[in-house]
């Protein structure tokens, strides 16, 4: 299986340096949280096969900002359950992880010229703990979340991943949540890829292992494919800040790639030295 062998590769490649991978991960729906599937599967392997951070800085999908790029520096983040209708199982899920304030802090210094500021309200969102819980079960790395701000363009968002991406270096795991795709109005009970799904994944994936950036954030260019992709852009912008965050010696692997439930993209991606 796919997903197995790229696994067992990247546990083969990571060599105890302290330069910690990129990683995003395609989050779908909470549910994944709870259930069994293949996806949370692969969450727990990547986990084991990841080298320990000293601390995580998520970048997830669900907290927008405007004109401002938010920087959590709680103690103590709390679990947020930021979503309707589903079971209570999935509402009593808490990750206990402690905060990084004093880092976080140091990350709003260097997001000074892009509106970086504290805040000590978020916690974590359900882009970051349903992801976490597997990834690191004991809750034991400290953790904070960063914002996306949605007044910016998408070349705004590659340029955050360069300016936090020194980070890496000091054993922080940047780690990126949102989907390839997402347009929950384009849904399907029968799971049928839609084909503006297939399509604008294979470019996703075409364009960022050529290191094509600039492709990625020409929303022009992208024009009525992104729109389809996107009808907002909020959980695509992650990624892109895992892609600016990474540099002309990382490798790339893709971890799962299905599109599930018709139009959204499960597509999860690691760069690493
Ligand atoms: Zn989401």
């Amino acid at each position: 299986m796919r997903t197995a062998q790229a696994l067992a590769q990247l546990r083969d490649r990571f060599s105890p340096s302290d330069r910690m991978p990129l990683v995003f991960l395609g989050h779908g729906s909470p549910m994944n949280a709870i259930e069994d599937s293949q996806f949370s599967r692969a969450w727990l392997d990547l986990g084991r096969a990841l080298p320990r951070p000293k601390a995580i800085l998520v970048v997830s999908a669900h907290w927008m900002t405007q004109g401002t790029t938010l920087v959590d520096v709680s103690k103590m983040p709390r679990t947020i359950h930021d979503f309707h209708g589903f079971p209570e199982q999935l509402f009593a899920q808490q990750y206990p992880a402690h905060g990084q304030p004093d880092l976080a802090r140091e990350v709003v210094s260097l997001l000074a010229s892009h509106h970086g500021a504290e805040d000590d309200t978020w916690g974590l969102d359900h882009g970051a703990w349903t992801i976490l819980k597997f990834l690191y079960p004991e809750a034991d790395v400290p953790v904070f979340q960063i914002s996306i701000d949605m007044s910016e363009g998408l070349e705004h968002h590659l340029e955050i991943g360069r300016v936090i991406a020194d980070l890496r270096d000091r054993g922080v795991l940047i780690l990126g949540s949102g989907n390839v795709v997402h347009n929950l109005r384009a849904l399907r009970r029968d799971g049928q890829p839609q084909d503006f799904a297939v399509e604008f994944d294979t470019l996703f994936a075409d364009r960022l292992e050529a290191r094509d950036f600039g492709a990625l954030t020409d929303a022009a260019a992208l024009g009525p494919l992104l729109a389809m992709a996107h009808p907002s852009v909020d959980h695509y912008l992650p990624a892109l800040t895992i892609a600016g965050a990474s540099d002309h010696r990382d490798g790339l692997t893709f971890l799962t790639d299905e599109i599930n439930l018709g139009s959204l993209s499960m597509r999860s991606f690691v760069f690493h030295a």
